[in-house]
Order: structure tokens, then sequence, then C-alpha cells
């Protein structure tokens, strides 16, 4: 078959295979199966053994067995709610076959009278005798049932027999793939091809088994195909050809001079990685990744001042008002000679205008903002770099698409707090380029973090208040009991008015239900130290620095996973002040939660967190990532086949290094990420 003819096979819809109408096939497609290349990853789970068969008088009640019998008797009474019957016997006694909703000619047909069949099913035994009811697995050909029968997770309406005549078909018809060249990979995986390990991940004695070179090559090609979308997208916006930025090095020592500190090695390293790219002639595509406190802001703002001397202007986008404000403000502050403006939903209409009649004439250098910034209506003159801080949430298509957005000129940077895994890296980010800030401004104090049983909320409020008599300020989160906003809103608002009544006129209270407006306003009075405790269930923006609250609690704290208590915990400790995380929990730990919460006291490195906190809870849990459109494997585990991700990240380095792309890897894209970004690409 050629490749062609391969993945249009694959790809093809489940209704033209036999067996599958489109109430079948509708079903399936509720379960986001569309095709037959989806329907090969439904591995089955379980089997069912029905090889073995018994006489009669042998039957386990209750069980799963399967016989060897002769039908002699229909009893069909053609009375309402009254099954049809079919007596049936071996040479050591009788059993009756019971149907309910089948008719008499398909019965006839199935148990033809005075021959041989085979059945399996529940043993029943009613009034004395053996019965089995409704029997599905029934066959003259005693081969066809004798056999172990593979349980797949079923979709409600598709029966395990129909399930599995499907998957039959498929395996039976399934076409070669082009396999890799590169004999060492062949080799790695026991020169086993692409459709042999999808066959043999079907049968009964390899279930489960993901440690079989079946499941490691078949997850290999998941990973890999996944870089290879990353790594064209990559190439593709790298192959916009852009005007370089060309800007005097002596102009960014002048205003590192006006700040009080000296960058960390990593911030000069990565400030020297952006403005490499920004010097280039191709298109930047850059994400800066440091955790909480790291200092990206002003990296950032650095690189936004470098292009504005290059002749260019800047977007400078943050997801809350409080946040882009507070870039605005620190920006106001240092960069003096430029000029700068800031633009927002909640911006009058007078100077809306204004601003954007200024951008469109050049007269504004660098614009900070929420989305706003990026309205149709905002026409830059000359827009040369777009920065966005805190969006790790947007996923690989709305990235794309803002690439896209400032034109050919255009760089583009962003910026995220949130470790994650090394081995994630390029499943979540290999479209991107990457600079990385590990290493913390120097005379950093570190948050001190505590555990404590719920029952000694006196101690918390004692320290609370001595916290508070000393002007500091407290975040209090609230336990995430469930998915539902309901029950946290509950626990919430109770938590609010049990303070209140401790602290008046100290505490506030934000939750799922307040509307972003409402939030802005709450947070902006916490940040002007106009009430001290609050209270929130929602986890309150990374990125916004709250100088003057040293405090955070958070209650039910195994709840949470242990990345986002460290980004929790990241909400303090920007001060001068002590500060400190207090650990809520509502018993004694276990002795694994003890462990968790060890990882916690002893570093605050978020890349290792996230690493431990994948360990324990899975990759997809990740902070969210799932919601964002992140690819989610059918197969490949990255705790369990980390080797593999580092084997096919090597592989694209590889690949790209010497600008091979073979039709193999096009059938790969082509069949395992059916996106719409490929359509742009394949
Ligand atoms: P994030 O990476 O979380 O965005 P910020 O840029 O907000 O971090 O920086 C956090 C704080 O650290 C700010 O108050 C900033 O002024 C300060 N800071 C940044 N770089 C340094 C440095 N090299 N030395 C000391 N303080 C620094
Ligand atoms: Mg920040």
């Amino acid at each position: 078959m050629t490749n062609n003819n391969t993945y249009n096979f694959l790809l093809s819809e489940l209704k033209n295979l036999k067996g599958v109408g489109t109430k079948t096939s509708n079903l399936l497609k509720k379960k986001k199966i569309y095709n037959i290349f989806d329907l090969l990853w439904k591995l089955p789970r379980n089997y069912t053994d029905r090889s073995v068969s018994s006489k009669i008088k042998d039957l386990k009640i209750g069980e799963i067995q399967t016989l060897t019998v002769v039908p002699f008797k229909y009893n069909f009474p053609r009375v309402r709610n009254l099954p049809n019957k079919v007596f049936c016997r071996d040479d050591t006694g009788q059993i009756d076959c019971i149907f309910f909703n089948s008719f008499e000619g398909y019965i006839k047909k199935i148990l033809p009278m005075n021959k041989e069949v085979t059945i399996s099913g529940k043993i029943g035994f009613f009034r004395n005798k053996h019965q089995i009811t409704n029997p599905k697995y029934i066959s003259e050909d005693a081969a066809i049932i004798k056999d172990k029968h593979n349980k797949y997770s079923l979709t409600e309406g598709i029966s395990e027999k129909v399930y599995n005549n499907i998957i039959k078909q498929i395996l039976q018809k399934l076409p070669y793939l082009d396999e890799w060249h590169d004999k060492n990979i062949m080799k790695k995986f026991d020169y086993i091809n692409w459709n042999q390990a999808i066959i043999e991940l079907h049968k009964p004695e390899n279930i489960g088994n993901y440690q079989s070179n079946f499941y490691r090559r078949l997850s290999y090609d998941e990973i890999l195909s996944s870089y290879l979308v990353h790594s064209d997208i990559r190439k593709k916006i790298k192959k916009i050809k852009k005007s370089r930025k060309i800007f005097n090095p002596s102009e960014q020592k002048k205003i590192l001079s006006k700040i009080d500190f000296e960058l960390t090695g990593d911030q000069k390293k990565t400030l020297n990685e952006i403005n490499d790219d920004l010097k280039s002639n191709q298109k930047m595509f850059r994400l800066l990744q440091g955790d909480v406190g790291s200092g990206k802001t002003i990296v950032a703002l650095l690189s936004a001042y470098n292009v504005v001397k290059a002749g260019f202007q800047v977007a400078f986008m943050a997801p809350t008002e409080i946040l882009a404000r507070q870039h605005f403000d620190l920006a106001k502050k240092i960069l003096k000679d430029i000029k700068i403006d800031f633009l927002s939903g909640k911006s009058e209409y007078k100077n809306r205008k204004k601003v954007i009649n200024n951008i469109k004439e050049n007269k504004i250098d660098i614009l900070f903002g929420t989305h706003s910034v990026f309205q149709s209506k905002v026409i830059f003159k000359n827009l040369g770099l777009i920065i966005i801080d805190e969006q790790h949430k947007f996923g690989v298509n709305q990235r794309k698409k803002l690439s896209d957005k400032g034109g050919k000129n255009c760089d583009v940077l962003l910026m995220s707090a949130t470790p994650i895994p090394r081995t994630l890296t390029m499943t979540i980010y290999g479209d991107m380029d990457l600079s990385i800030i590990k290493e913390k401004p120097k005379f950093r104090k570190e948050v001190k973090t505590y555990s404590k049983l719920e029952n000694k909320m006196e101690d918390i409020l004692k320290f609370v208040k001595k916290e508070i008599n000393k002007n500091n300020q407290v975040f209090w989160v609230c336990p995430l009991i469930e998915e539902s906003k309901k029950i946290d809103h509950t626990s919430a608002v109770k938590k609010f008015e049990y303070l209140r009544k401790i602290f008046p006129n100290k505490v506030a209270l934000l939750h799922g239900k307040t509307s972003s407006e409402e939030k802005e306003v709450i947070l902006k009075k916490f940040l002007d130290n106009k009430f001290q405790i609050l209270v929130s269930t929602t986890v309150i923006e990374v990125g916004i620095d709250f100088p003057n609250a040293n405090v955070i609690i958070i209650e039910n704290a195994n709840k949470f996973g242990l990345s986002q208590l460290h980004q929790l915990r990241g909400r303090v400790g920007r001060g001068e002040k002590e500060s400190s995380c207090i650990l809520m929990f509502k018993s004694s730990l276990t002795d694994n939660a003890k462990k968790r919460l060890q990882i916690l006291k002893d570093t605050t490195d978020g890349f290792r967190i996230s690493e431990e906190d994948m360990k324990l809870r899975g990759y997809g849990d990740i902070l969210g990532f799932k919601q964002s459109g992140m690819k989610i494997f059918k197969l490949a585990d990255p705790v369990l086949n980390n080797d593999l991700f580092e084997l096919a990240e090597k592989e694209i380095k590889y690949m790209e290094k010497n600008n091979i792309n073979t039709l193999r890897y096009k059938v790969l894209m082509k069949l395992y990420d059916q996106a719409d970004i490929l359509n742009d690409i394949v």
C-alpha cells in the first residue's frame, strides 16, 4: 500500500466497516473516535477467558462458563413479558437458554434444533434447573467461542462482541507504514514494525504490558510525531525574514545603572539570547521561563527598550489589569527617555481614542495593557515586538496565531512562571525557542513553610494577629473540596464570615463567582493595604507583586498538587519581610503525604517540584495544562517513557540540524496529529 492509501484507510470513517451503522458510529464519535486510526489506540483493558468448556453437571453457578450443547425443544409462549426458551442438553444434564426481546426466527437460527452449538455466558440456576439468559456468545463453530475475548472500555450501546468484531476487522486490514530508515531505532525496539506492534497490543497476553517493545515503539512514534509538528511550526516561523533590529548595547547599560540591583547570571544569559534573536533576520518566537520571582520582568523590559531604540514599537500584554499596570509603573520608573502608555478594557473612551491614535502615528513606543492591546482597532505603525506575560495556558494554536498577528517584522516573547518537568518541555513548548532563568536573585529571603493540623486554629489565629499588628497582610486560601464551584463557594464564604468576626473590617473575599472586574477592584484594594486578610478560593493570578503580603495560609493543603502549592507560596516573599506559608491539614498525614510535603519544605526549585508532582499525579494534571489544548498522549507516558522522550528530542535535533524530512515523518504527523494546525504544514 502506498503511503497515501495507508493514511486514507486509517483516517477513513468507521461507517465503512462491516457491522458499523450510523448508530454505532455516532456512539463512537461521542467518545471522540472518528476514524479507524482513533480506534486503534483504545486498547483492551482485560479479557474474558472462554476457552475451557465444561459439562452441564460441572457448571459453576454465577460464573462465565463455556459449554457445548444440543437444543432439543423450543418454547415460544407468545405472551407479553414471558421470555422465549430453548431447552438444551449434553450427556450430563439439561440447561435452558432464556431470551428476552429476541425474535423466534433469530433464535432458531442461532440455536438450530438437534445441532451441536457452543455457548458461553453467565450461568444461572432457577427452579432446580441451570439456565443462561440472553447468551451473546453462541456459534456452531466452537473455535470462535473457545477463545480469550478482549474487554475494552465500552461505549454504552455497543456490546463487547460487536466491538471485538470491529477491532478484528481493522487489525486484519491494517496496512504497513514506512519504517524507520535508521537501523539503530529499529534495533532498539527489536525490529518490531508498526502494524505488528499494534496487532500484538490487542492480544490478550499483552494487555497492560507497558514495558513491552510493542508498546514502547508505538509510544515513540507518538512522541516523535508531536515533536515533528512543533518542529515544523518553529521552522516555518523562522523562515520568515524580518529586518534586523540594530541597537547600541551601551543604551541598555544606561538603564541598568538606574536600577538598584545587578542582573543575575541567568538574567544576563537570557537577555543575550533574546538580543541575538532581535538582531538576527529570523523572526523570534521565544519563551522566557523562570520561577516566580526569578526576575523576568526586567529582562523583558530591557528587550523592549532595545527594540524601541532600534526604531520599532512594542506591545506588552499581561492577563490582568493590575499586573499590566505593575509592569507599566516599573517601566515609567526606569525607561525615562521613551514614550510609553497604557490601554485596558477600563480605559475611558477619550483616553482610549487618544492612545489608539498615538499608536497609529508612532507617538507611543511601548504600549502596556491587557488583551485590549490586540483589538483590531489598535493598529501599530511599526510593531517590532510582542511581549506576553504569564500566559502559560495558551496552547500551540493560540501561540501560532499570535505570532502571525504582529506581521513579518514582529518578534514574539512569551513569559511564564510555570515550571514544568524537563521531559514535558518539548511537548508543551516545543514550537518555541526557550530561555530559562534558574538562578534566583541574591539575598532573596526564602519563604518558611510550615504544616499545621486544622484543630490548631487558635495558634494560627494568634500568628495572624501578630502579623497584622505589624501591618503585614495575609492570603487565606480555602480548600478546593470538589470541582464543583458551589461547594468551594460555601467553604470560602464560611471562612470569610468566621474571620470577619475576629478581625472586623480587615477581611475581604474572592471566590469563583466574583466577576473579573470585581476581582480587580478587590485585588487593587489589597495591594493598597485597605484590608489585611484576603480569603479566596480562586487561584490568585501569578505575577502580581504584593510586597506587603508575607503570609499565605492554605487550608486542606493535600487537595492541591505540589506545583500548585509552590505557585501559591510564590505569592508571598517578594518584599523585604520574613514570610511564611502555612499548610493546613484535616488530619495527620500519611507517610506519602509527609514525603510530598518534605519536598516542598526542602526546595524552592519549581522545576524539581514539578518533576516530583508529575511522578505523583501524572502529567495531565499539572497546573491545568490539559485544558490548554496540550497534547494528550494516547500511549506514551512522560514518567514511564522518560527515555523515549529524550530519544525523540535527540532525533528531532539531529533531523533539524541535518535538514532531514522523510516521507515517514510526514505520514506520522498526518496520522498522529490530526490537528487544524497541520493544514498549514503537511
Ligand atoms: P518574575 O520572574 O516572577 O516576573 P519579577 O520580574 O516580578 O519576577 O521580579 C521579582 C522581584 O525581584 C522584583 O521586585 C524585582 O525588582 C526583583 N529583582 C529582579 N531581578 C533582580 C536581581 N537581579 N536582583 C535583585 N532583585 C531582583
Ligand atoms: Mg512576572
